[in-house]
């Protein structure tokens, strides 16, 4: 990737934010989390010239790939795909900023055992299923506010920030808005509670997810694309 192209790539995101956002407040402040999933390190350094600092994975042996690439630089990982427990020990040891999949009450007290166990504490977000699909996984949007709170009480070494949700996998804008809208309700219900993010919105539907109230979006394909 040219570093021309990550500017531009990254000029036009954050035009579109600035619009989306500004819509709702200008106080409303949205973090961006580049997903470099399907990029190489050279790639995410040339975004980080470009002035992008978060970065996300979806897969432990990748995050710890790139990051110890790029453990030169000041750059903020985040976790955000499916974690499996054989391979929460590795993501620990590489002491990621966020944690955006705790996607089950089971995964979250495994995670908070293997935190005891090394003294350490991570920031987690819950993954809410709020399509209720089949492929993905997360809570159930009905059950998200019991297994938040339940999280809160049992798990002292995850710092809970909120909630991260995928928009329904649909072409249909009104039902991808639904799913946005369920999961900022959730979220709304848990700030009281310390909430802090609502990570949701893709290439495809970030400006939505905005619209609906997001304040982190994960977008992977139109910020690294050539
Ligand atoms: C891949 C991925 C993204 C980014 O998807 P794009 O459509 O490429 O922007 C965001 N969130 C999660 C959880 C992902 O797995």
């Amino acid at each position: 990737m040219e570093k021309e192209t990550a500017v531009k790539n990254l000029d036009r995101i954050i035009t579109k934010i600035e619009g989306a956002r500004l819509n709702i407040s200008e106080h409303h402040i949205v973090k961006i989390i580049g997903i470099s999933k399907y990029s190489q390190a050279s790639d995410i350094e040339t975004l980080y010239n470009a002035g992008q600092r978060a970065f996300g994975e979806n897969k432990v042996q990748d995050l710890k790939l790139k990051s110890e690439i790029l453990e030169e630089l000041p750059l903020e990982w985040h976790f955000v795909g499916h974690l499996q427990k054989n391979k929460i020990n590795n993501l620990i040891d590489l002491n990621p900023t966020l944690v955006q999949s705790i996607d089950s009450l089971e995964l979250a007290q495994e995670f908070n055992k293997k935190l005891e166990a090394r003294n350490k504490k991570i920031s987690c977000l819950l993954q809410i299923n709020s399509a209720k699909e089949d492929t993905k996984t997360g809570v159930l949007p009905e059950e998200a506010i019991r297994i938040y709170k339940q999280i809160l009480d049992t798990c002292p070494n995850i710092r809970l920030k909120g909630v991260m949700s995928i928009g329904a996998h649909v072409e249909d804008k009104d039902i991808i808005r639904t799913s946005f809208k369920t999961t900022k309700k959730i979220y709304d219900e848990l700030v009281p509670l310390g909430a802090k993010y609502c990570s949701m919105g893709m290439s495809s539907d970030f400006e939505l997810a905005i619209a609906c109230g997001s304040n982190m979006v994960r977008v992977g394909s139109t910020l690294f694309k050539d």
